[in-house]
């Protein structure tokens, strides 16, 4: 019922209770003393109870509804098992029994908006809403002709009863409020994801890799860290679509993304952009080091026939890294620029035009240019 993010507060919730009580029995007992047989039952049972529930929220051992249907199932137990204990004389009755009776009372409204967390919303009514009406239901017999005849109507007595409905519905508007929220939440990411994922290959869309490039360069930026940008585009798609059909062209992207995210660092991502070419932002890397990455994904694509579509394929790569002077166009422009010349040059290969933020590590030239273990 609860994901992660919406659990911690639950969590302590139900800390606060367990603990609360916890003390204020212990701190009855030793300085009351168990007093009376229900006591004498109830109090270790306590203790017990709470104690293991308490270690089982905080090293997280015990799943919160498990958690949160104990608790309130053994509250209501004490609770309508004090007010049984009085009425059919069990035990002996308090010499201040109209507020000891209002206290028990106090408690339930406890129960009540506990049930909402323990069971959910429309769970949670049914539960404190039947609980509202069993206990009303006693009471009213014990006004009649049992324990509450003997201490007459106070006003405490008649307003509790709209105090607890008051409490109740009050508490399920805001667990109803609360559900929608988290729905309407669940469905935004859900269209947040819709919007920025290739639907096909599953990668980010071209809208992310705007986003993300704007993003990333200004962070390059700020932070003088290093940022390079690989492009690339499959070598004669045309050709196989025509071949073998749009299906099986289809299943040679979904592959080619497979094996690049394959090769690539959780930090780098992966988006298409546009048709058979995508883009590979690498944050925080330089050129060299893009430059090999994009040899090991050009390698992992051309090692081997791509194994669902049966085809062989292969892609040429653009390498770029961003200058001190770039912006998103003129990083693009250049990215366009490498990997057209490697079509040119044969494809298949990794084209690099290297530039680094760095003064001393720049190599100045401006021409395309071809990595260690090129042609
Ligand atoms: P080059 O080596 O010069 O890149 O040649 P190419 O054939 O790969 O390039 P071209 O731009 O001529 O063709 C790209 C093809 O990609 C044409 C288009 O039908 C195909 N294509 C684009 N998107 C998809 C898609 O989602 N699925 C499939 N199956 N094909 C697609
Ligand atoms: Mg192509
Ligand atoms: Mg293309």
């Amino acid at each position: 019922m609860w994901d992660e993010a919406d659990s911690r507060p639950v969590r302590w919730a139900y800390l606060v209770v367990l603990v609360g009580v916890l003390v204020a029995v212990v701190v009855l007992w030793v300085v009351v003393g168990a007093t009376d047989a229900f006591r004498r039952v109830t109090f270790p049972t306590i203790v017990v109870v709470h104690s293991v529930l308490a270690v089982g929220v905080v090293i997280r051992r015990l799943p919160l509804r498990v958690v949160g249907v104990w608790l309130v199932g053994s509250m209501a137990a004490l609770l309508f098992g004090r007010l049984v204990s009085w009425e059919a004389e069990l035990v002996a009755r308090p010499e201040n029994l109209g507020v000891s009776v209002v206290v028990v009372l106090g408690w339930f409204g406890i129960v009540f908006s506990l049930s909402f967390l323990a069971f959910g919303t429309r769970r949670g009514a049914q539960v404190s809403g039947a609980g509202f009406v069993l206990l009303y239901l006693g009471l009213g017999a014990s006004l009649s002709r049992g324990m509450l005849a003997e201490l007459g109507v106070s006003e405490l007595m008649v307003f509790m009863p709209v105090g607890h409905a008051t409490l109740i519905a009050v508490v399920w508007v805001l667990a109803r409020n609360m559900e929608q929220l988290a729905a309407a939440r669940a469905a935004a990411e859900l269209m947040q994801l819709q919007v920025t994922t290739d639907p096909l290959t599953g990668v980010a869309n071209r809208r992310r890799l705007d986003d993300e490039l704007v993003r990333l360069v200004s962070q390059a930026r700020r932070y003088g860290q290093p940022l390079s940008v690989v492009l690339l585009d499959l070598d004669h798609f045309k050709d196989i679509n025509d071949a073998l059909g749009h299906e099986v062209g289809d299943r040679v992207l979904v592959e080619t993304v497979d094996r690049v995210q394959a090769t690539i660092r959780d930090a780098d991502l992966l988006g298409r952009w546009g048709g058979e070419e995508f883009l590979l932002l690498v944050p925080n890397t330089g050129h060299q080091a893009a430059c090999s990455l994009a040899e090991r994904c050009r390698h992992a694509i051309a090692i081997a026939p791509m194994h669902q579509a049966g085809v062989a394929v292969t892609a040429s790569f653009g390498v770029v890294s961003l200058r001190p002077d770039d912006d998103v166009r003129a990083l693009l422009r250049r990215a366009d620029l490498a990997m057209y010349t490697a079509k040119s040059d044969g494809r298949n290969r990794v084209v690099s035009i290297p530039d680094l933020i760095f003064p001393d590590e720049a190599q100045a030239t401006d021409l395309p240019h071809r990595p260690p273990g090129q042609r």
